[in-house]
């Protein structure tokens, strides 16, 4: 998969982080890309940079430019990598880096780039001579740090960079793997948002406690249209049922997933609820101010801490956002 794809599908953040970057051409003296195991993270440094140089990007890369060509196979004079997967990473190394960058520039175009993977490989004296350049960088100088564990990476250097973290968990690795559990998709989908484990996702998936709350969910928001109803099933289905202030945790946050969902599905069309899509365009057919509603839930969920009356604060909560 090219690293563009990848970063739409699976790490939308840091996709409008560069997206935006790019577009404007603002950069930060240096980012520290921050992910965990399985992250590709040397190659989405390389693509950063890329897109940086390259003269013909829409914002990314176009890979088909003399320039791109010349960063793929590493002929590119203004772009340095250091690769830390390869071992420790030394002080000459660093200071090589450093009196290269402080010559004029090789390429016409303006920006010197490079790239540390895995500063956390450094030792202490690469790790000063790195600092000393990230607090005064020549111009148009830009670093792209990566990092597997920034939990190991000094203060000091962490001050200086623009941090992209690279999201722990892959929720549509998860998804797919919880089908090859043969879970059915629609609850592989919403258990994603609570568990991140496939085999315990397949165990909840077939407890009639799961069932039941997720029945009387789909029946209030595919009621979604219909103001009679909502009253109706909330007073004679969800809150008879829903006893526990856990279950109505559990229900409410169902519900702020949806709300969520329908959001983001209305902003750019994607979701991870694809089993749901005709409940998500009903809510935002429905429901007008989806930022609010998604409050108004989870201040509901709050006041469950306090001595309330559960079964008013549900009725209220629920007929309050679909205008009842
Ligand atoms: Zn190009």
């Amino acid at each position: 998969m090219e690293i563009v794809e990848y970063l739409e599908k699976n790490q939308q953040i840091p996709f409008q982080i560069f997206k935006n970057a790019l577009l404007k051409k603002k950069f930060f003296h240096a980012y520290l890309l921050s992910g965990t195991t399985g992250t590709p993270l040397l190659d989405i440094a390389k693509f950063l940079a890329k897109s940086m140089l390259c003269q013909n990007g829409n914002p990314f890369c176009c890979n088909k430019c003399n320039i791109c060509k010349r960063v793929d196979s590493n002929h590119y004079g203004d772009l340095e990598i250091i690769d830390g997967s390869k071992g420790s990473i030394l002080k000459e190394e660093i200071t090589n880096l450093i009196e290269t960058f402080s010559l004029t520039s090789t390429e016409k175009q303006g920006y010197k780039i490079y790239i540390i993977n895995l500063i956390e490989n450094m030792n202490v004296e690469s790790t000063n001579a790195l600092l000393k350049f990230l607090e005064e960088p020549p111009e148009n100088t830009y670093a792209i740090l990566t990092t597997l564990n920034k939990f190991r990476i000094l203060p000091t250097i962490l001050s200086r960079c623009e941090i992209i973290n690279f999201s722990l968990l892959n929720q549509k690795k998860l998804i797919e793997d919880s089908l090859k559990e043969k879970v059915p998709l629609d609850d592989a989908e919403l258990l994603s948002f609570f568990y991140n484990d496939p085999q315990y996702i397949k165990d909840i998936s077939i407890s009639e406690e799961y069932k039941e709350s997720k029945e009387d969910l789909l029946l209030l928001l595919n009621n979604a249209s219909n103001k009679k109803e909502i009253r109706f099933i909330t007073e004679s289905q969800i809150i008879p049922k829903l006893k526990k202030k856990e279950e109505i945790r559990y229900f409410l946050d169902n519900m702020v997933i949806f709300f969520k969902e329908s959001l983001k599905f209305k902003v750019n069309k994607n979701t991870i609820l694809t089993s749901y899509v005709n409940i998500l365009k009903d809510i935002i057919k429905n429901v007008s101010n989806l930022d609010s509603v998604i409050l108004s839930l989870m201040n509901a969920r709050n006041e469950l801490n306090y001595n309330v009356n559960v079964s008013l604060l549900l009725l209220e909560t629920l007929t309050s956002i679909f205008e009842v």
